[in-house]
């Protein structure tokens, strides 16, 4: 009883402080917290039926939601955005009663949920979805005309959730572990999801309905919709010891000649990462690229692919090669926390480097690194703060994130144990979701370096380490002086300095000043190798 009443007491507590944020948007704690309705379930399945009506840019349709109690409660809670409507949810052909608070739908059960019971409930839902300003970046629907004029619509929502159109529980740490999209379209036109595609049926209404069943785990903003007079070209990658891969491409009609020829890079692609990060993770469903009427998006075995067949200044495409890293970082390992999202960027974006590597030789990677490094800000910390559904306001989670993980590389100064490292790391966390401790513990162990220091350095802090020095004459000698300053204690970073014309050193650099005696040669020969470190080199008067 008393178990009762505490908990309707902290279910009226949680409804005030949902009423006072009824409006809010997803920048909030209210949709980025784990609270105690969303950690006493476990999403199993989404069966997804979906109509999409491009004339009137509606959408409506049933997610059939599958999942497992861990927690006995009557209450839990799911999203969706509060421009859509939900039309009814029933559990066992009963309706379920809910209330809405902004974005959180609370559902209120007639029985207790039982601890380890697997439960279903039907959410029926229909709207106008927000129509996106500047997709993928400013998510939402985008309802677009190919240049023949016939209907082409796609979809990001990395950014807002899925819960902008889709009535789902809406966070980054539970995954479903499968998923079944059913897309009706107008017919004439073709509905490209997750997955593979598992039959197509025409209706008597004028609609065509698609069927795609996804068998891996799968976050909630990769699950995609897209809408096009698209044709489909089927290719394969191939590898030795390991069963083929079946590419799919959905491009629009005019563009076939084209894309076929393109996409030929895919599989160069596929044959770099899975030397550097093992086999492409999604095998059962295949790998798939989708034109989409936006730049780009991860979504989960179905690329979406809007960069107008054009390859970058290193000769590949970049949409192609960063969107499809994502299947190994943000698809295949997943941050439990919008706050965490460098783990997804920064892992990707420095796939891109590893790319040239692959195709062009480490020179080349560099000159593809010394790129990237402008780009960088400095201005706020990368992991954001958790539990807020946190938006990062700039793009240091890709080019610093880049550059932290190629200083490490530099700092570790073994390519083999490097490489074999960032395989082992997506062999060791594939189809989970995990945090940055995981990331820091993982590469600590793994290559044997108290890590902790540096990831806080530069993950917790907007500044970069300073490398002080100076140089001290005596009885012509040059003395080196030198530390590392940074506001995190205990950082150490071993950094390879050239300190003649014909000698290298490895020092290794701590909030310490230290001494080495530099030969008695031109001082200006002493150099940190600044393509290889993400550090301020600074030299002071003494
Ligand atoms: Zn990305």
């Amino acid at each position: 009883m008393v178990n009762l009443i505490l908990r309707i007491f902290s279910l009226f507590l949680i409804l005030i402080s949902l009423n006072q944020t009824s409006n809010a948007q997803t920048n909030n704690s209210l949709d980025g917290s784990l609270s105690k309705f969303r950690l006493n379930f476990d999403v199993k399945t989404y069966k997804i039926q979906l109509r999409i009506n491009p004339k009137l840019k509606f959408i409506s349709g049933v997610n059939e939601i599958h999942f497992k109690v861990l927690k006995s409660s009557k209450v839990i809670q799911l999203d969706l955005d509060t421009g859509m409507k939900i039309v009814g949810i029933i559990s066992d052909k009963i309706p379920v009663t809910y209330k809405r608070f902004g974005r959180a739908i609370m559902l209120s059960f007639q029985n207790e949920l039982t601890k380890n019971s697997d439960y279903s409930i039907k959410v029926s839902f229909e709207g106008f979805p927000k129509v996106a300003k500047n997709a993928p970046w400013d998510g939402g629907f985008v309802w677009s005309k190919d240049s023949l004029g016939k209907d082409w619509v796609g979809m990001a929502c990395e950014g807002e959730g899925a819960s902008m159109w889709l009535p789902c529980k809406d966070t980054w740490d539970d995954e479903p572990e499968n998923l079944q999209m059913e897309i009706e379209v107008p017919q004439g036109l073709t509905a490209v999801s997750n997955g593979r595609l598992a039959g197509s049926q025409k209706l008597d209404d004028g609609y065509e309905k698609f069927r795609w069943i996804v068998s891996y785990p799968i976050n909630h903003y990769n699950i995609s919709i897209n809408v096009g007079d698209y044709i489909h070209i089927t290719d394969v990658h191939t590898r030795p010891n390991i069963e083929s891969l079946s590419l799919d491409y959905y491009v629009l009609k005019y563009n076939e000649l084209k894309a076929k020829k393109h996409f030929e890079q895919s599989k160069y692609m596929l044959r770099c990462f899975e030397k550097f990060f093992g086999p492409y993770p999604f095998q059962n469903d295949g790998y798939k690229l989708v034109e989409t009427p936006y730049w780009g998006m991860e979504h989960q075995s179905c690329v979406a692919y809007g960069n107008n067949y054009k390859n970058n200044d290193f000769g590949f495409d970049f949409i192609i090669v960063h969107e499809s890293g994502h299947e190994w970082f943000a698809n295949s390992i997943t941050a439990k926390d919008k706050a965490d999202m460098w783990i997804h960027e920064s892992f990707t974006t420095y796939s891109e480097a590893l790319y040239v590597e692959c195709m062009a030789g480490p020179e080349r990677a560099k000159e593809y690194l010394k790129m990237q490094k402008p780009k960088i800000n400095n201005k706020q910390p990368m992991l954001g703060e958790r539990d807020m559904f946190y938006h990062h306001a700039d793009n240091d989670i890709y080019y610093k994130g880049t550059w932290i993980l190629h200083t490490l590389r530099n700092m570790v100064d073994n390519d083999t144990l490097w490489q074999n490292t960032l395989y082992e790391f997506h062999q060791k966390f594939k189809y989970q979701t995990i945090l940055t401790e995981d990331v820091v513990s993982y590469f600590s162990k793994r290559l044997n370096m108290k890590l902790k220091p540096f990831f806080k350095c530069y993950l917790e802090n907007a500044k970069i380490p300073v490398f002080e020095y100076f140089i001290l004459h005596k009885n012509g000698l040059h003395e080196l002086h030198y530390r590392l300053k940074s506001p995190v204690s205990g950082l150490e970073m071993p950094l390879l300095v050239s300190i003649s014309k014909s000698r290298n050193d490895m020092i290794n650099a701590t909030s310490q000043w230290q001494i080495i005696d530099l030969p008695y040669e031109d001082e200006k020969l002493f150099v940190v190798k600044p393509n290889s470190y993400l550090i301020e080199i600074k030299k002071i008067n003494k």
